[in-house]
């Protein structure tokens, strides 16, 4: 599998290519910004997006969808719980200092437990709600990998404190969903390095306190 990582804008959110090299398929999760930076690196390996995903609907995994689905014509993915956090782009930008990128509804919902991915790279979604109502991560099985958005970073969680955000349930969320996948899942946050879950279990601060 191609797997890249471009930090992109200016919070720098990971966005992820994820390509088969033998189709020359890809999706792209959390195109927030740089899209030019985007399309380098789908030209470099020549993919094409089949998909472009968002873990949740803030401007900086979101931002840059709308255009890169212009460019390429792959259909934007999205958790329905999200759609009044992109109807907020506005506030969004306005809270960054930044231009208020185009948006438009997701064509399509990412429903929990829903298969979606590559049909050699399958993942399944999970609805992780807690950094925002409609929250998911992406669980691809067979490669032990999880693309974790704002819900888990090596070290930290999401923010609950924005509109949306709730404490209790995100702690809910990784101890239901994501403490029960196996130590040795490799974990792909929405900001920061890489990690695992077997790691974040015996030292993420914010899941040695809260045990349920
Ligand atoms: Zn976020």
């Amino acid at each position: 599998m191609i797997q890249e990582v471009i930090p992109v804008g200016m919070l720098q959110c990971n966005c992820y290519v994820l390509g088969d090299e033998t189709s020359g398929e890809a999706v792209v999760i959390d195109p927030g910004d740089d899209i030019e930076r985007i399309q380098e690196v789908l030209s470099r390996h020549e993919l094409t997006p089949k998909y472009l995903i968002a873990t949740h609907a803030h401007i900086d995994h979101v931002g840059g969808a709308l255009k890169l689905k212009r460019l390429t014509g792959a259909p934007i993915f999205l958790n329905e719980s999200d759609l009044p956090q992109l109807k907020m782009m506005e506030a969004q930008a306005a809270w960054l200092g930044v231009q208020t990128p185009e948006t438009a509804p997701p064509d399509g919902n990412l429903t929990d437990r829903e298969i979606v991915g590559l049909e050699r790279y399958p993942a399944q979604v999970l609805h992780t709600p807690g950094h925002t109502q409609g929250s998911v991560c992406l669980h691809f099985v067979p490669l032990k990998l999880l693309i974790a958005g704002d819900t888990l970073f090596a070290g930290s969680i999401g923010r609950t404190d924005l509109p949306g955000g709730d404490f209790n349930q995100i702690i809910d969320s990784l101890h239901s969903r994501i403490l029960a996948l196996p130590d040795e899942t490799r974990v792909l946050p929405g900001h920061g390095p890489a990690t695992t879950v077997g790691e974040e279990r015996s030292s993420n601060p914010f899941l040695q306190t809260h045990q349920r």
